[in-house]
């Protein structure tokens, strides 16, 4: 399961709007329960999609942004948790692409942005090397 604050999800589907019509994408920095398989985010944490050839429908974060956010979220006693990023003008179903990527114990929040506006988001976790739908529970902060 992925607890995450309303505020965090606000500030995705800003960044996934002012970045339309690419995608943008990013880090969920938190907390992972692994016995009980909950991440809980703190932070987001947005980096730059290094694809820009096909920006509109492929995301793609460098190693050094990843090394980055990783270090900035072990000072802070933290993990990453997951990945967020938008599908402009598409669903919010993870790509064949996102799934090549995708590694286990991660959420993958998607987020759909039709005509430059931030509509439904999933999170997506990996099961046996298939996507399922992540059960959410957003809460106020
Ligand atoms: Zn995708």
């Amino acid at each position: 399961m992925l607890i995450i604050p309303d505020k965090l999800i606000r500030e995705i589907k800003k960044q996934g709007e002012e970045g339309y019509p690419y995608e943008i994408c990013g880090f969920l920095i938190g907390h992972i329960d692994f016995e009980n398989d909950i991440r809980k985010v703190l932070e987001v944490f947005q980096v730059e999609n290094q694809n820009k050839e096909r920006a509109n429908d492929r995301f793609e974060i460098s190693p050094k942004d990843f090394l980055k956010v990783e270090d900035y979220a072990t000072r802070k006693e933290l993990a990453i948790v997951g990945i967020y990023h938008t599908h402009p003008d598409h669903p919010n179903r993870p790509s064949q692409t996102d799934l090549a990527f995708a590694q286990p114990d991660m959420s993958y929040i998607i987020l759909s942005v039709r005509n430059g506006k931030a509509e439904d988001w999933k999170s997506w976790v990996l099961d046996d090397n298939r996507f399922v739908e992540e059960k959410v529970k957003v809460i106020n902060s």
